[in-house]
């Protein structure tokens, strides 16, 4: 019986694949007869025009004002959400890491948009002080002023006269109007500002800071420290000004990024719908 049914069982495979080879063969050429390749200006291409960045990820490159020597302040926008966050790097220009570490955390958004977090708007700053940035080799500006102590804070003090000069006034550089204005435009929910290289958090006093600091500190190794208060800082202004959690970050390198560092804090950060307030 087992031999029978093999026979049987070879035979009908015989003719099924007779079948199928006359079958496909016929299909074959009759099909292949019908196919008429265009010439290749004919040929249908995707309009791009109708492939759209979805308006909840968006990202733009935007001037936000000039510098005291006439020099773009160019920065981003990214996203539509409701809490905007402020982070710029390079307030002073010698400080060029951490520069390339904000371009690199708008690299890694440009690939994956959908990363920010729907209830974010991100205003990122790589280069506050591009006078400073592309001519000198200290962390001043154009105006010889370090931007970082011209911000009106309670009990501004002019500082100076070598490194530390406050300028004539609060608020007497563009630089320092420039985030002066985005403050203002954007009511940001928190501030970090890059430095190099001190491979610390710094932040402003108060809770909302403090948690920010440690939260950040706690992802990236950077040790917290809470024993800075300057008047004329850009952070202690915006936390005078709002209430805000306020930060500064001291990467551990001048002229690197400490990307990979600071890789998961940034991203974190701003995935997250809510900031985060304790570590
Ligand atoms: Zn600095």
């Amino acid at each position: 019986m087992e031999l029978y049914y093999a026979k049987r069982k070879n035979s009908l495979l015989y003719y099924l694949v007779i079948f199928l080879f006359v079958f496909l063969a016929g299909g074959y050429s009759l099909f292949a007869n019908n196919i008429i390749r265009p010439p290749s200006d004919e040929i249908a291409t995707v309009d791009e025009e109708e492939i759209k960045v979805p308006e909840e990820t968006k990202i733009e490159k935007k001037v936000f004002g000039q510098s005291q020597q006439g020099k773009n302040i160019e920065g981003y926008e990214i996203g539509s959400g409701k809490d905007s966050l402020l982070i710029f790097a390079a307030i002073h220009g010698n400080e060029m890491g951490t520069a390339d570490l904000l371009n690199r955390l708008v690299l890694e958004i440009s690939l994956d948009p959908d990363i920010v977090s729907q209830s974010k708007k991100l205003i990122i700053i790589p280069v506050a002080n591009p006078d400073g940035y592309e001519d000198r080799t200290d962390k001043l500006n154009a105006s010889g002023v370090n931007l970082n102590l011209n911000f009106a804070t309670s009990l501004w003090e002019q500082y100076g006269p070598e490194g530390n000069y406050a300028g004539p006034a609060p608020f007497s550089e563009s630089e320092s109007r420039v985030i002066r204005d985005l403050v203002e435009q954007y009511k940001p929910k928190a501030m970090i500002s890059f430095h190099a290289h001190g491979n610390l958090i710094s932040p402003e006093a108060g809770e909302p800071s403090v948690a920010l600091a440690k939260w950040y500190s706690a992802r990236t190794g950077y040790e917290f420290y809470g024993g800075w208060d300057y008047s004329g800082t850009a952070t202690k202004w915006f936390k005078e000004m709002t209430g805000n959690p306020a930060i500064t970050v001291e990467i551990s390198k001048d002229y690197q990024s400490d990307w990979e560092i600071n890789k998961g804090a940034l991203l974190e950060l701003i995935s997250s719908d809510n900031l985060p307030i304790s570590s």
